[in-house]
């Protein structure tokens, strides 16, 4: 396995690739890496006859306050993570590789879409997220990028980026990996207390709630929405950011449950935002 620390030493592998004729992966990551970023390359590996995973935490997709200085990091292991899951190169640029000191373009929607969900607490986050994914796409032009359903914003969010932008890219989605207990893998689980691990479950069993209620037949969102929120909110540590049910491709709210429709929630434990969802009949 190959690490590449700059957007030249990419271009020249993926170059030598295509001369091969050979298909390219990439998945993009903030490292800290678990079974969940590794089901994503494992999929790349199983697609593409070379993957690129890139490690970088994203800087501009951090608002001022929130935690781009403790996300953990730990490079070394996120190295051994790869190489077990057959990454071809692993991309870990600095911050200035990636950003020259006076970079001033963007990549936004002005749709609602990044407004909706997540968008009301972290208003310039998918400003962050499209604008680093719209260059690791330039720099690595893969057949095939893989993200998670856990972020169903972000993934409805790049297939719309990708739409209208017209990238050669099939964005590919790929399920929630979750701990024995249910609780959504995510490299913030690591700032949980034991207590608020215990806690965290509240997110996990609202989403079996939802789940339950749908397949009983239940398709009045506010109802089921009310039950989930209900049994959040009985747990002290948490504190309910949004529960909401919405169109997956529109992101915009609805009021009765079908086949496809997304909940999707976030909710503080003590100071960690956690978010969760399911997609109803899948
Ligand atoms: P992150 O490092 O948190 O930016 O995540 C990188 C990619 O891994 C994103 O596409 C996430 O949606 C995906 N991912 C993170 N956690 C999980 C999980 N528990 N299951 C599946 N994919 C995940």
């Amino acid at each position: 396995m190959q690490i590449a620390t700059t957007i030249a030493e990419v271009r020249t592998q993926v170059k030598a690739w295509r001369r091969e004729g050979l298909t390219v992966g990439l998945v993009p990551t903030m490292g800290y890496l678990h079974a969940g970023h590794a089901s994503l390359v494992d999929r790349a590996a199983a697609d593409c006859d070379r993957v690129v995973v890139s490690v970088f935490v994203n800087p501009t997709q951090f608002a001022p306050g929130e935690d781009l200085e403790a996300y953990p990091r730990d490079f070394t292991h996120d190295c051994a993570v790869l190489e077990k899951h057959g990454c071809d190169l692993v991309f870990h640029p600095s911050v200035e590789e990636m950003y020259p000191p006076d970079a001033s373009a963007y990549v936004e929607l002005l749709s609602e879409m990044p407004k909706q969900l997540c968008g009301k607490t972290r208003p310039t986050h998918f400003r962050g997220v499209c604008t680093v994914v719209a260059k690791l796409f330039h720099i690595v032009t893969p057949d095939k990028a893989f993200f998670g359903q856990k972020d169903a914003q972000q993934l409805a969010i790049i297939r719309r980026m990708v739409r209208d932008l017209s990238y050669d890219i099939e964005v590919v989605g790929c399920p929630i990996v979750r701990e024995a207990d249910g609780l959504a893998m995510s490299s913030r689980n690591t700032y949980l207390s034991p207590q608020e691990r215990k806690a965290a479950l509240v997110l996990s069993q609202a989403v079996r709630l939802g789940q339950d209620m749908y397949a009983k037949g239940e398709t009045d969102a506010e109802i089921v929405l009310h039950a989930m929120r209900a049994h959040i909110a009985a747990e002290p540590l948490a504190k309910i950011d949004y529960v909401c049910a919405v169109d997956n491709e529109t992101m915009m709210p609805v009021l009765a449950l079908c086949e496809g429709t997304l909940v999707a929630m976030a909710v503080y434990i003590g100071k960690t935002r956690l978010i969760d969802n399911f997609i109803t009949g899948a």
